[in-house]
């Protein structure tokens, strides 16, 4: 071998391994900041049901970076898992939707809805997450049947009973519970049984799927039914099509998310959709039925 290819070799391979691990490093290192500096924020997506009213949203964690601009959850969020930044991420984005339950639930307009929230396996593996969501709920004095948690098959990982138990005691807080993306872990249907879930999100790749093919369609009419059978409420995420939307509704999907309703977007622009859209949700005043 020559010599000197192999050092122009060896050289090329430390470069590209430095590159591989600068750019995950960089963004580690800003993260820890962006929590500090206020660059993370929730964005709502809206949820409606059969109706097309607007029950509830679904809070989707977004980072506004000062250069790169909006960075992915996709790509922010295994960077944490990495980092075990996670549970304290988690924490955070508990506490500011608990913050927004609160608000809502002095708006007469907002009241009704539900919020879901996003909880990773590394969080909710967590030996003090109970703790800490009792302690949310007490401390925002929100109304914790509106708070719902949205967890993976990943948190399965740590074993079905101490996963169920712990589902247990978060469900006497009054909290509930959907299992997202549904059909896309390889857990066995069994567990399905065991937790008290009330909710199942089938995954946007299965609504994606049901647009080309039989095979697709059945997919989720299997879904829908296996959750009719558990007494489950079925939503169906990513809906961008109104042919996507009839077919969800005729299989008896009970709630719909997607872009066809709504992208995710800031609270209060969410809140003004709300007030635009659903204001007969608002209730006569007290003072006025009375008369
Ligand atoms: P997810 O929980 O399954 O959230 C749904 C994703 O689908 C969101 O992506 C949402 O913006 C996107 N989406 C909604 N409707 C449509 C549609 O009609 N078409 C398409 N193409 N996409 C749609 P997003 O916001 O990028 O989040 C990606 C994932 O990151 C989430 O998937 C969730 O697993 C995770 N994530 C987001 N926020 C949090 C958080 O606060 N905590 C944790 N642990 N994970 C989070
Ligand atoms: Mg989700
Ligand atoms: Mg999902
Ligand atoms: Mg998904």
């Amino acid at each position: 071998v020559n010599p000197a290819l192999a050092a122009l070799l060896f050289t090329a391979a430390v470069h590209a391994l430095q590159r591989r691990l600068s750019a995950p490093r960089g963004l580690a290192r800003e993260l820890l900041g962006a929590m500090r500096r206020g660059e993370l924020s929730l964005a709502y997506q809206p949820q409606v049901d059969r109706d097309g009213r607007i029950t509830g949203a679904e809070a989707l964690l977004r980072w506004n970076h000062p250069t790169r601009g909006a960075v992915s959850p996709a790509e922010f969020i295994p960077v944490a898992e990495d980092l075990g930044l996670m549970p304290v991420l988690g924490a955070w984005v508990l506490d500011q939707a608990c913050g927004t339950l609160a608000r809502w639930k002095a708006d007469p307009a907002l009241t009704r809805l539900t919020l879901s929230v996003n909880v990773s396996a590394s969080q909710f593996n967590e030996s003090d997450f109970t703790t800490t969501v009792r302690q949310l709920v007490e401390s925002h004095a929100i109304d914790s049947t509106r708070l719902r948690l949205e967890l993976t098959e990943n948190v399965l990982l740590a074993g079905l009973e101490p996963v169920a138990e712990k589902m247990e005691a978060l469900k006497r807080t009054g909290v509930t519970f959907s299992l997202d993306d549904f059909g896309t872990g390889y857990s066995s249907l069994a567990y399905l049984r065991r937790l008290p879930v009330t909710e199942l999100k089938i995954d946007r790749s299965f609504v994606a799927g049901a647009s080309d093919s039989d095979r697709g369609q059945a997919l989720v009419r299997s879904i829908v039914s296996i959750a009719s059978d558990l007494d489950l409420n079925v939503v169906a995420e990513g809906v961008e099509t109104a042919a996507q939307h009839a077919f969800l509704r005729d299989t008896g999907c009970h709630l719909f998310q997607g872009w066809l309703f709504g992208r995710p977007v800031p609270r209060d622009d969410f809140e003004l959709i709300l007030r635009e859209r659903q204001p007969a949700e608002m209730p006569v005043p007290q003072r006025l039925q009375a008369r």
